[in-house]
């Protein structure tokens, strides 16, 4: 594939600056990008369709003409030829605009295949500007591309021909022939061909199945090759079996019961921390599904066995809450946890400094400030991170590196679609919490415009009066956009007479503010010396106030499905009944779609499959922001075979390939 990729596209016939200009449009530069240039769509010529089953869709169809053509001349430049038509059940008129030469071409009682989409207008059926298909076209698939101005899908379809017909013996191969055969793959030169010219369907799938398997085998290496941690390295073996009795103890410390969703994911964990394969397991759990008590059990079978570990967490306020949390879970246990962010004094980092070195400290809790240089271990054992796509690749590594091969346990509550979390988390085992602690009620969401801000006004006083407290949260901003108007108008609202006259303190909160300012509204939030708190999305990540209720969301069909869950997941913490307000002035079909599934359902996973469905294909929820290349040819929804497929026979795969050094030669020229 090099050598492709070096012939640029300039040197087929008919391709000159100009016309190169206009290719690169469409990141066409040489042949290796054209041959890559997938089809975004087919025109189905093999499949006879009838009319009344094809109301706003294209296909074929055999029609039968029943009238001679009429032609009006509309104005001077425009005259529309008609001509009706039936497949025998339904007749329909066919339109063409400017093309009169046709009106010879039809002839009353005669048939003609024709490929084209069909309309309704009022009781009258029509199909505009159809094609009118020879017999040598029918029965074909019609590959359509992305095109740009200047560019006719014809003239790809040239341009690949020649590129075929010259340059087919440079397509080289890198899968040996036994795997083609045992996973039924074509070789690539026969999977391009038929991805471009496809003579059934058949040819396509099969096309596409070999294609999607390169891209997410090529993923699958990067993945791999980019991972930090060492494959064949010898980790720490933390023990359980001699520790049953202080497990068990406290397990019965804790003032609930463990759900079976958090005893299977611990004993998945389990196993993998005796092991000294060395863990790296990422476990997905919807907000509130306790993935806090899992990470404790964790921290103090690494302290059991006399090694340290460490969380780490995105934000202060979260580092602060685990602190807390985790603290008093081991109330009764003599151990040593302390936290480290920015906010310690220069003095206090010297001594938590001192003491993880000298291994005083079992277990630290604290944000990035656990990854800067002075912080050393005596013998680090567990990593565990918390929001982990909230960190980069090196900050993950920087604190690996900080112990010997330590496991790494990390934690998300962003439910991903099981298809995408084994592309994005290639290199980890997941393990999911899919079950939350009993006796949680259900969030009751509202979907309003801003004809009920009265009612809803009126709705929050009354919560603030039975003693709940409010979320509210902003509407989300555009990374460039001044996000602080909005936020100050809807305080404006709420620290208006109209509150203030009911003792109701609201306060602000942004992601600009200071630490300490934060922490300290915060704090008196959780202390509910403020009832309603207003935010951009900082709240988004994992804080818990349980006695907060209600959550308010302006502008909610600017926001993604996942965000909003997300965002409702704040409340409903607590044992009273908490209730989700969305206003959405916004009337476009995704946002209504969007609105009615936070109705519906509670469910992460599913809320995340729906997202998955209304965004587009190629834009790939959270690929990028994860790193990810845009995927061309794999579809996260259909493909989920072949991405196990890639997953689990992966090191087969790319040993056979390193065995023949010519096979392993042209898989790498696609990574340089
Ligand atoms: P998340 O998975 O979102 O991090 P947390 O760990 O913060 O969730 O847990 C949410 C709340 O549920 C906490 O108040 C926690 O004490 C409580 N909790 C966790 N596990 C259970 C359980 N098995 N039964 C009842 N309550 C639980
Ligand atoms: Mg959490």
């Amino acid at each position: 594939m090099k050598k492709l990729r070096k012939i640029k596209l300039t040197s087929l016939k008919g391709v000159g600056p100009k016309k190169f200009q206009l290719l690169q449009n469409i990141n066409l530069e040489n042949v290796y990008d054209l041959l890559t240039y997938y089809p975004r769509a087919y025109e189905d010529m093999s499949t006879l369709n009838c009319i009344n089953d094809s109301i706003g869709e294209k296909g074929l169809f055999h029609l039968e003409i029943i009238s001679e053509p009429t032609l009006k001349n509309i104005r001077r430049n425009l005259n529309i030829l008609e001509v009706e038509v039936t497949d025998g059940y339904t007749s329909a008129n066919l339109v063409f605009f400017n093309q009169n030469f046709y009106k010879n071409y039809f002839k009353k009682g005669s048939k003609v295949y024709i490929y084209g989409s069909v309309s309704k207008k009022g009781i009258f059926i029509q199909i505009n500007s159809p094609r009118i298909l020879s017999k040598q076209e029918i029965g074909k698939f019609e590959p359509i591309y992305n095109l740009t101005n200047g560019i006719t899908n014809n003239e790809i379809k040239r341009l690949l021909n020649l590129s075929f017909s010259l340059y087919k013996d440079e397509i080289l191969d890198y899968i040996p022939e036994k795997i083609k055969t045992k996973f039924q793959l074509l070789d690539l030169k026969s999977a391009l061909k038929s991805i471009h010219f496809p003579k059934t369907i058949n040819d396509i799938q099969k096309a596409k199945n070999r294609l999607a398997f390169d891209e997410l085998f090529r993923l699958q290496y990067s993945l791999e090759t980019s991972s930090y941690r060492e494959k064949e390295s010898s980790s720490p073996s933390i023990k359980y079996r001699e520790f049953y009795d202080e497990l068990k103890e406290f397990d019965k410390g804790l003032s609930f019961e463990l759900t079976n969703a958090q005893k299977r994911v611990f004993n998945e964990i389990l196993k993998d921390l005796n092991n000294t394969n060395g863990m790296n397991r990422l476990v997905q759990g919807d907000v509130g599904s306790g993935k806090t008590v899992v990470a404790s059990l964790c921290l103090y079978l690494s302290f059991l066995n006399g090694y340290q570990s460490a969380l780490m967490a995105p934000t202060e306020i979260l580092a602060k809450q685990h602190y807390k949390t985790i603290s008093s879970f081991f109330n009764n246990i003599d151990i040593n946890i302390k936290l480290l962010t920015g906010d310690n004094t220069p003095k206090e980092k010297e001594v938590i400094y001192d003491e993880l070195k000298s291994g005083e400290i079992n277990i630290i809790i604290g944000t990035h400030a656990l990854i800067q240089d002075k912080v050393q271990f005596k013998n680090l054992a567990l990593t565990i991170i918390d929001e982990q796509h909230r960190f980069g690749v090196s900050q993950r590594k920087t604190l690996y590196e900080k112990g010997n091969h330590p496991h790494n346990l990390s934690m998300t509550a962003t439910p991903i679609p099981r298809t995408l979390a084994l592309i994005i988390y290639g290199d980890m085992d997941i393990s999911i919490i899919d079950e939350l602690p009993p006796g949680r009620q259900k969030i009751d969401t509202f979907v309003v415009d801003d004809s009920y801000m009265d009612r809803i006004d009126e709705f929050i006083i009354k919560q603030i009066k039975e003693g709940r407290q409010i979320f509210v949260v902003c509407p989300l901003i555009e990374e460039n956009e001044m996000p602080l108007k909005s936020l100050e108008e809807i305080y404006g609202h709420y620290s208006s007479d109209k509150f203030l006259n009911k003792h109701i303190n609201a306060k602000y909160i942004h992601g600009k503010m200071k630490n300490e300012e934060k922490n300290s509204i915060m704090t008196d939030f959780l202390n509910n010396k403020i009832q309603i708190l207003v935010s951009t999305t900082v709240i988004e990540v994992g804080i818990n106030v349980p006695n907060a209720n209600t959550m308010v969301i302006y502008d909610a069909g600017r926001f993604g499905l996942s965000q909003l869950h997300q965002l409702r997941g704040r409340v409903g913490r607590g044992s009273e009944k908490s209730y989700c307000i969305l206003f959405n002035n916004n009337k476009s079909e995704l946002s209504y779609r969007r609105m009615k599934i936070m109705k519906q359902s509670s469910d992460g996973f599913y809320i995340a499959e729906k997202d998955l469905d209304l965004r587009g294909e190629g834009e790939l929820m959270g690929t990028r922001q994860h790193g990810i290349p845009d995927l061309k040819i794999v579809n996260l929804k259909s493909d989920i075979k072949i991405i196990e497929l890639v997953k689990s026979n992966y090191s087969d795969i790319i040993e056979d390939i390193k065995e023949n050094s010519d096979l392993y030669k042209e898989f790498l020229t696609y990574f340089n």
